[in-house]
């Protein structure tokens, strides 16, 4: 820590950020190079910190060292503060270590008086100006200073305004504005019960204060936690000498970007304001006027200015946010920052700085930040909309959909298919509403997470889905959804934001996706530079072939029950499940065959030289049936229509049909007897926790004839792919692994099987497990005698070692936690690393010394969050995988961990 609290610009530099904060080194930086700016000098942010640990108060000399630099400054310019000769004034800004635009204090004009106001109309040979800038520092001291409200003077200026007969501040003149600063005066000592001081110094002193304590102020605070900046950082405090756009017509003040933010094209992008100070742009009372125009206005300061943007970006190497003044023609910069941008326009200017030479690849990479390529990917909403949110819930998967609110999926799905847009809302929807999510637009939901059945889904397929909007109450029978007093029908339209997680009444305007050079160049460097391998986790031929052209190495992880899901599966799927004997299983399952064949072959295909690796089936089997609230109600409903409850609760399919036949025969007694004999088995298969009950391995060792068909298969469709010239790598995964002999009993089952098949044809094959269950990870080294490949599932690690449900918690304590603190990010969205990713890196560690060289991935959601993504590679494993729309976000988060 440093044993002083105030430094002259002139001892100030760009890397002296933490202490000076981004204003106050960044305009110490532009002096260093000769840019021009007024003088000044800074309090440190270590000096708020100080004061804020005092309850307010000052750390001792702190004071003193104010004024050992002010007097310093007169000293320098020949100027003094509040004197009638030759006065000094100064602005009063905060400067925190990250920007936080607008959310602190500024007082501008400080030092002006009784006295020096003269001195100021005499030097500038202009009374209304120096009387115009005591009224606004009057103004500015009172409202921030003294918490005089804002209003009160605004409303005296639009009075005397309207007595004038006048419409701008500029109509008025020195006699009304010297009037004006008497009447804020006097409004002020009403509002405060005392007069405003007169001694500039303690002005100074109070000002400085009041920029600290505005660190504190609910705005500040709020924007810290949305942007995750600490709130203990403090804020610097810039207190520099004067200058004035509001001079008359040689005077301006503006604002400028080296290149336009938007686009990241490199033409001119700003505003000005002749005759106005800094706060006259921002607050939108005058119109400012495009910057293009400064250059018949003032010409010489606009090419001075065009040179020091292009000076300024060469030394920062990055697109510039400048706010500068003209005063009586000459220029002065007030600040520098980088600038804010689109994703388009980050990969624009890297390019460009590239190509100009400005920075290196390796620079530009370190400058993009992966999760905002998600911008691209996906149809957005127009930035311009202007609409105001309904409700709210989790960005579970970005982009933006419109819609007309359905329902029920089944109903999605038709009207759907029949061209209708369409948004599926559902309480939360299941793997059975699969082929309604294919066909809506977008999935919102009342419940669940962001590794939530929706979410998951809907990041798979690139779909936006905002989850977990509490808000919702959804009215099923009305067909309806309540949000407040607000009435949803199945005829209104809604548009969901799912890379923000608002959602609109109506129709909001959308833009494309743009994948562009800029973009396919910018991941090229990526690729070039990073160790990490990139895969994504696919379903389906189109979904393979979307993940390949952005840029997947393979398929880590192909989840098999989706293929079950479909319309013309699920059926066969429930044979299967309800099958009396193996025969009948058998049968089923030779039914299924030839579907999951066809499945394996378009992935095989569009996929053709990469690895693919396909997971045995997972979820647990009730997940095919219909949820057992549902089916008791339906039972209940044809009870009551046939009047009779004698019908069997068990037994076999002859047992139910004997029943019904007895019972008279008539269709809904068939109904009933089918619907009964479904109830029971959804009964007998239903488990508490079925996250941790009879799936993966588990399942396949109970019914190994599952297994034993996919792995067929699988074997059927690469000899199939590779007859026609395509060139499949089989992997085969097995789910839920826990003890090394599930792994090696299944292993039986699969080598058995595609022995079989294979029948002497060579087609090399491997068999690996996931990783997702803590025992896994801790007993790794045995699994791997049987394991040819790891891939992790953060899902279900995440859940299991930290006994939170993925599919409950975010909607409930998880959220409370993170608004409280307890925790610091959500473990489902970026890997807790102290304990989940301890564990990855012991099974990865353990797995690798009974198999050296081990190949390792993960599969879990974690695969596309740069953070994570990080860890991974610092791990040490071998790729990862996630969803296709994540795959460029993964492959410069990888790429970034290089450098
Ligand atoms: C996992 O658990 O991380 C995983 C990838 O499997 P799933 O999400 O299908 O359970
Ligand atoms: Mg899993």
């Amino acid at each position: 820590m440093s044993d002083r609290y105030v430094y002259d610009l002139a001892e100030g530099r760009a890397d002296m950020r933490a202490l000076l904060g981004g204003k106050g080194a960044g305009v110490a930086e532009m002096r260093r190079i000769g840019v021009p700016v007024p003088d000044g000098f800074t309090v440190t942010t270590a000096a708020c910190v100080a004061a804020m640990e005092r309850g307010g108060s000052w750390p001792d000399g702190l004071w003193d060292e104010v004024v050992a630099h002010l007097d310093a400054l007169e000293g320098r310019t020949g100027r003094r503060l509040g004197a009638r000769e030759r006065p000094l004034l100064v602005s009063v800004r905060s400067g925190a270590v990250f920007s936080m635009p607008g959310m602190m204090d500024t007082i501008l004009n400080l030092g002006i008086s009784d006295d020096s106001v003269e001195g100021l109309a005499a030097e500038a040979g202009n009374a209304r100006f120096a009387w115009d800038s005591y009224r606004r520092f009057v103004q500015m001291y009172g409202e921030v200073v003294e918490g005089v409200p804002a209003h009160a003077f605004a409303d005296e200026l639009d009075a005397l305004k309207a007595r004038r007969g006048v419409a701008q501040d500029t109509d008025l003149d020195a006699d009304d504005l010297r009037g004006l600063v008497a009447t804020f005066r006097a409004v002020a000592r009403q509002h405060t019960g005392e007069d405003l001081p007169t001694d500039p110094r303690e002005q100074l002193r109070r000002s400085v204060d009041a920029v600290f304590a505005s660190w504190g102020n609910p705005r500040a605070a709020v924007y810290r936690k949305a942007n995750g900046i600490p709130d203990d950082l403090g804020t610097a405090v810039n207190v520099m000498q004067m200058v004035f756009g509001n001079k008359g017509a040689t005077s301006a003040t503006g604002v400028c970007f080296t290149r336009n933010p938007s686009t990241g094209a490199k033409e001119l992008y700003g505003e000005f304001l002749v005759d106005a100070q800094g706060e006259d742009v921002v607050a939108g009372i005058r119109t400012p006027r495009p910057l293009a125009e400064m250059e018949t206005v003032l010409p010489d300061a606009f090419r001075e200015l065009l040179a020091t943007m292009d000076r300024l970006e060469q030394h920062y190497g990055d697109l510039q946010d400048i706010e500068f003044t003209v005063d009586d023609g000459t220029l002065y910069l007030l600040q520098t920052r980088t600038g804010k941008r689109t994703a388009q326009a980050a990969l624009r200017v890297v390019r460009e700085l590239v190509d100009e030479g400005v920075i290196d690849r390796d620079t530009a990479l370190r400058r993009l930040d992966p999760a905002q390529l998600d911008q691209l990917l996906h149809p957005a909403l127009d930035p311009g909309h202007g609409a105001t949110p309904l409700t709210r819930g989790l960005n579970a998967s970005p982009g933006a959909a419109v819609g007309r609110v359905v329902l029920d999926a089944e109903t999605a799905a038709e009207r759907g298919k029949a061209g209708e847009a369409v948004v599926l809302v559902r309480w939360e929807t299941n793997p059975d509403d699969i082929a309604g999510v294919i066909a809506a637009q977008g999935v919102l939901t009342a419940h669940g997470g962001m590794t939530s059945h929706a979410a998951v889904v809907a990041r798979g397929m690139g779909k936006p889905c905002v989850a977990g909007a509490g808000a919702l109450r959804i009215d099923t029978e009305g067909r309806r959804v309540l949000v407040g007093d607000h009435v949803l029908t199945e005829d209104d339209t809604i548009t969901l934001d799912g890379t923000t997680g608002d959602v609109y009444a109506g129709a909001l305007p959308l833009v494309p996706p743009q994948v562009t050079d800029d973009f396919r160049a910018v991941l090229g460097w990526a690729d070039d530079v990073r160790r990490l391998g990139v895969r994504a986790n696919a379903d389906t031929g189109e979904d393979a072939a979307k993940a390949r052209e952005l840029g997947a190495e393979g398929i880590g992880l192909c989840r098999t029950e989706h293929m079950f899901m479909a319309p013309d599966r699920l059926p066969v799927v429930r044979e299967m499940i309800l099958a009396e004997d193996d025969a009948a299983r058998a049968a089923a399952l030779d039914r299924l065959l030839p579907m999951q064949q066809a499945d394996f072959e378009e992935i095989f295909a569009a996929m053709s030289g990469l690895p693919v690796t396909i997971r045995l089936l997972d979820p647990p089997l009730h997940e095919f049936l219909p949820d057992l609230v549902e089916q008791s109600l339906l039972v209940q409903r044809l009870e009551d229509e046939v009047g009779d409850t004698g019908a069997p609760l068990h037994g076999t399919d002859a047992v139910f049909e004997g029943w019904a036949a007895a019972a008279g025969g008539g269709e809904t007694t068939a109904r009933l007897a089918r619907a009964r004999r479904l109830l029971a088995q959804v009964r007998r298969l239903s488990e508490t926790n079925p996250m941790l009950g009879t799936r993966g391995v588990r399942l396949a060792l109970l019914h190994p004839q599952i297994a034993a068909m996919q792995v067929r298969a699988i074997a059927r469709a690469a000899l199939a792919v590779r007859a026609a010239g395509h060139d499949p790598h089989v992997e085969i995964m097995v789910p839920l692994v826990g003890f090394s002999e599930e792994l090696r009993r299944m292993r039986e089952v699969v080598d058995a099987t595609m022995a079989e098949e294979l029948a002497g044809e060579p087609l090399p094959y491997v068999v690996g497990t996931m990783i997702e269950l803590p025992r896994a990870a801790l007993v790794a080294d045995r699994i791997a005698e049987h394991a040819e490949f790891f891939s992790f599932g953060t899902n279900d690690l995440t859940q299991t070692t930290l006994g939170i449900s993925r599919d409950d918690a975010e909607g409930s304590f998880l959220t409370a936690y993170l608004e409280a603190g307890v925790v610091g990010t959500n473990p489902f969205a970026t890997i807790d690393r102290d304990g989940v990713g301890e564990l990855v890196h012991v099974g990865l560690e353990r797995g690798r010394r009974a198999r050296p060289g081990l190949h390792a991935g993960v599969c879990g959601e974690h695969g596309g969050d740069p953070a994570s993504v990080a860890l991974f590679d610092e791990i040490g494993l071998d790729y990862v995988s996630c969803s296709p729309y994540r795959v460029p976000i993964a492959r410069l988060a990888a790429a970034r961990s290089t450098l």
